[in-house]
C-alpha cells in the first residue's frame, strides 16, 4: 500500500510530528504487522525520529545545527540554500519502521519528525506499508 500526503510548514526550519498521520494511514490499511517506510521526496527536508515528549529537544536540535552548519559560510550553491542540503543530508531521506498489532512500533518517547530547513514550503510524504 502506497499513500501521499502534504505538510504545510510554517517557519524556516522546523521539526513536525507526523507519527499520527503515518498511525492513521497504517489504521486504515488494516495491516496488522509488516514494515513502513516513511520517505520524504525533497532535498532540503528530511524525515528522522527523534523525542516527541519534551518539546526543548526540537529547540536544541534546530539550535545545534544552526551551530554546526551556518546559513553562510561560502559555499558554491547559487541557489543559496546549501546549509539546508547539509543539514538534509545528515538525517537521510527516510526512516523504516516496524508494525505490529495494527501499531506503529515506536520507542515510548519516539516520534517521527519531517525536519523542514528551507521552509515555508509544501512538502510531500511517501508511506509504504509491507504486510509481512
Ligand atoms: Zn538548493
Amino acid at each position: 500500500m502506497f499513500v501521499e500526503f502534504q505538510v504545510k510548514t510554517k517557519n524556516h526550519s522546523e521539526l513536525i510530528d507526523i507519527s499520527s498521520k503515518v498511525q492513521k494511514i497504517v489504521n486504515e490499511s488494516n495491516i496488522r504487522g509488516g514494515s513502513c517506510i516513511v520517505f520524504i521526496p525533497h532535498t532540503t527536508a528530511t524525515i528522522t525520529i527523534n523525542e516527541n515528549a519534551d518539546p526543548t529537544v526540537k529547540t536544541d536540535i534546530l539550535n545545534k545545527l544552526d551551530d554546526l552548519i551556518p546559513w553562510d559560510d561560502n559555499y558554491k550553491h547559487l541557489e543559496g540554500n546549501s546549509a539546508a542540503h547539509l543539514k538534509a543530508s545528515l538525517f537521510g531521506n527516510s526512516e523504516h519502521i516496524i508494525i505490529k498489532g495494527g501499531n506503529l512500533l515506536l520507542g515510548i518517547w519516539q516520534g517521527i519528525y519531517l525536519a523542514e530547513f528551507d521552509g515555508p514550503r509544501i512538502r510531500k510524504v511517501q508511506v509504504k506499508l509491507m504486510e509481512g
